[in-house]
């Protein structure tokens, strides 16, 4: 029989995952501690789709900039200018983003624990215990019934509880952030994201400029071995004109590319967010889909608290994936092909001039679903992108 235990859920990890799933928790009355060690900013371009906004009830202050279009650059040097339409991207300033989110969830009733988690162990009547020290204090340990790993990509939780053979496979992604120009500056816009498809700067994902007001982020990815992060970043930023703008912060983190296969252990353990494998394909986008895992824990924790059936673990990633499985294998199969080699990637960028790809591109990013309304503009990209793989064959 299980015993009373300390909290409902423990939540590792005050991330977007960790801590929209502790608000939500709260929100529905159960008990929940949320744990963070703090100290570090999450390295990340911080660009997030209007959906995220609107489904997470995001306040436009948290928006550090409102970005109107994106540049994609060739190998070549050929760009191609993609406005965002009536909308924009958002970006966000992580530091005060994941601050603001912890802070919503103390408020709905989470209790919170500035500290570091360092262990977890099963107990004899199916519960678990998880140990954590604060700053200069002893190891504290409590009991729950479930405990969440938001605890990203490099997850402790994961470590301890599903062993080493649970980690995604990857890409290292590293920036800089910069102060950004002020005045009118040759090469940038305050209000235009540059993405850079040029094997130089990576030889297997992409380069990319993203504005935040007072300062940019200037960064690259690859999970190409032995891979210099810091020459491929000097080159990115002389090709944007921004070599000699003041560096503030250098860093970088794993950015996991493939959902893990489970993501529970079928007792009392759920997996959510970078800590799951959760980030798409292609865009390396995180954010969004981490606030939504950390929705969909906060269901599956319900199920779990009212009827002690494990098995309800189990449905959080099976219903992740049911919404979103499809764009992640498409997404894949896209970083796979386009992204070999310059040939490629010139290709992928001139694609990207059509009117109709650069709908879809944005629709589907905005919304998260894939565009229904046009369904013709899904049969033309068809057919011209089947015209572009003929002629690069031929070539
Ligand atoms: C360089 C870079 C650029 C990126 N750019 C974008 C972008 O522009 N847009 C986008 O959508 N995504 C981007 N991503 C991906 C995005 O940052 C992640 O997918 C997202 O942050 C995942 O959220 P999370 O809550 O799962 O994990 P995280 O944001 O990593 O949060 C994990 C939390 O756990 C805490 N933690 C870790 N270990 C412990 C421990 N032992 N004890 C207690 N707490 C712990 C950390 O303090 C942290 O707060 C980028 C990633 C990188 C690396």
């Amino acid at each position: 029989m299980q015993r009373a235990t300390d909290f409902d859920v423990v939540v590792v990890g005050g991330g977007p995952a960790g801590a929209t799933a502790a608000a939500e928790i709260a929100a529905q009355g159960a008990s929940v501690l949320l744990i963070d060690r703090e100290g570090r900013i999450k390295p990340c371009g911080g660009a997030i789709p209007a959906r995220l906004l609107a489904d997470f009830d995001i306040p436009p202050h948290l928006l550090a900039a409102r970005i109107a279009s994106a540049e994609m650059v060739a190998p070549s040097g050929a760009r191609v200018g993609m406005g965002v339409g009536n909308g924009f991207v958002g970006m966000v300033d992580r530091d005060s983003f994941d601050r603001w989110l912890r802070q919503r969830a103390i408020d709905t009733g989470a209790r919170y624990a500035a500290a570091t988690f360092v262990g977890a162990s099963q107990t004899a009547d199916g519960n678990i215990s998880i140990s954590f020290t604060r700053e200069r204090m002893s190891a504290e340990t409590v009991s729950a019934r479930l405990v969440i790993g938001a605890d990203g990509s490099n997850s402790a939780v994961r470590r301890v509880l599903f062993g080493k053979a649970g980690k995604p496979p990857y890409v290292f992604a590293y920036h800089e952030i910069v102060r950004s120009p002020t005045g009118t500056h040759p090469g940038f816009d305050p209000r235009r994201c540059d993405v850079y498809y040029q094997g130089r700067i990576s030889p297997d994902f992409y380069g990319w400029v993203f504005p935040h007001g007072d300062t940019t982020s200037i960064g690259v990815g690859s999970a190409v071995k032995g891979f210099d992060f810091k020459a491929a970043t000097k080159l990115l930023r002389e090709a944007a004109g921004l070599d000699a703008q003041e560096t503030i912060r250098e860093e970088g983190a794993p950015l996991p590319l493939k959902p893990l296969k489970r993501w529970d252990n079928g007792r009392n353990a759920l997996l959510i967010g970078d800590a799951a494998g959760v980030v798409a394909p292609s865009s390396g986008e995180g954010i969004y889909y981490a606030m939504l895992c950390g929705r969909i824990a906060a269901r599956t924790a319900r199920d779990l608290l009212r009827t002690g059936d494990a098995r309800a673990l189990a449905g959080a990633r099976r219903e992740f994936m049911r919404a979103h499985g499809r764009i992640f294998m498409v997404l894949g199969f896209m970083q796979g092909f386009w992204y070999r080699s310059d040939k490629r990637r010139e290709r992928f960028v001139a694609i990207c001039r059509d009117r109709d790809v650069q709908r879809l591109i944005w629709e589907s990013y905005q919304t998260k679903q894939f565009v229904r309304s046009d369904p013709m503009a899904h049969v033309r990209v068809f057919f011209k992108d089947l015209g572009h793989l003929v002629r690069m064959a031929f070539q």
